[in-house]
């Protein structure tokens, strides 16, 4: 879209919602069609099917396959040799609610780690599943740095830099940051935030994209050109790709204890069809 209609419908406060109609029927259309093509693959749950079904724990849909999503031409170098995990695989998304394996991940993180009835959640760029689900009985603050792309999600998401939160000391028990770091040239700095506002018996999900190969991380503050840091980064908007071990020292740098839930320990939530070689950070200000 010419940037001058762009700016034109901003002032007119029509651009982000014409922007989440579109996006919005778009994804019904792709919605009808993958629950069409991967009928097929539908199951009952059962747990003596083999192999087991996948089951979606946002619709408790199962499928012997959910929809893979695979990096781009133009990313792929930089994913594949870095060999980040960054949620790509061959079964991604939910055929029949849309759900994203990262999604699935953290809910079933919280359901087990965590009693989130009553409690106070940051949910940073909410990702429309988990934010329902959270939202039943949480009370749930969302923040973005352009909050008009998640209107559609939660009509009053707030404005907030990540660097510089609007929200005193201690107010959260439980924060949800699921792949925003690797966005802020500041992590540190938003990582810092994120320990002022959870209060003293709060957990973080920090979840990134991370290479388990690489020994420093990938960044240069110099490189602020798209198509230069989709091809380095594996995504246009990102602004490094993280060394695993130097991702826990920044996290610890800003304050947290951080407690690492391995694939091994994860493994229970394979069925949920997540991406098996993910690890979770689990953020504390005090030892867990
Ligand atoms: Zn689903």
């Amino acid at each position: 879209m010419k940037e001058n209609i762009k700016s034109l419908l901003k002032k007119l406060n029509l651009y982000h919602p014409l922007q989440s109609g579109y996006r919005s029927s778009l994804s019904f259309i792709r919605n009808q069609y993958l629950r069409f093509v991967y009928a097929k693959y539908k199951t009952l749950p059962s747990p003596t099917n083999l192999p087991p079904p996948y089951q979606c724990n946002f619709c408790n849909s199962t499928y012997t396959r959910f929809v893979p999503e695979y990096p781009s031409p133009d990313i792929a170098p930089s994913i594949n040799n870095n060999t980040v995990i960054a949620g790509y695989g061959s079964n991604v998304y939910c055929p029949n609610c849309l759900s994203k394996n990262r999604e699935r991940l953290v809910k079933a993180v919280l359901q087990t780690r965590l009693s989130i009835d009553g409690k106070r959640i940051l949910h940073f760029s909410p990702e429309k599943h988990l934010f329902q689900f959270i939202n039943k009985t949480s009370q749930v603050t969302t923040v973005d740095i352009s909050p008009g792309f998640y209107r559609n999600i939660d009509d009053s998401i707030l404005y907030a830099d990540a660097t510089n939160l609007p929200f005193k000391n201690d107010s959260f028990d439980i924060l949800i940051a699921n792949h925003i770091l690797e966005h802020i040239p500041e992590d540190i700095g938003a990582m810092k935030e994120m320990f002022r506002v959870l209060n003293a018996k709060g957990l973080a999900i920090l979840q990134v994209p991370y290479s388990e190969t690489l020994a420093a991380t990938l960044e240069d503050r110099k490189i602020n050109d798209p198509a230069r840091q989709a091809a380095l980064y594996g995504q246009k908007d990102h602004v490094r790709i993280y060394a695993i071990s130097d991702y826990i020292q920044r996290l610890q740098q800003a304050g947290f204890n951080v407690t690492i839930l391995t694939p091994q320990i994860l493994m229970p939530f394979r069925i949920y069809a997540i991406q098996e070689n993910e690890s979770v950070f689990l953020c504390s200000k005090q030892p867990r």
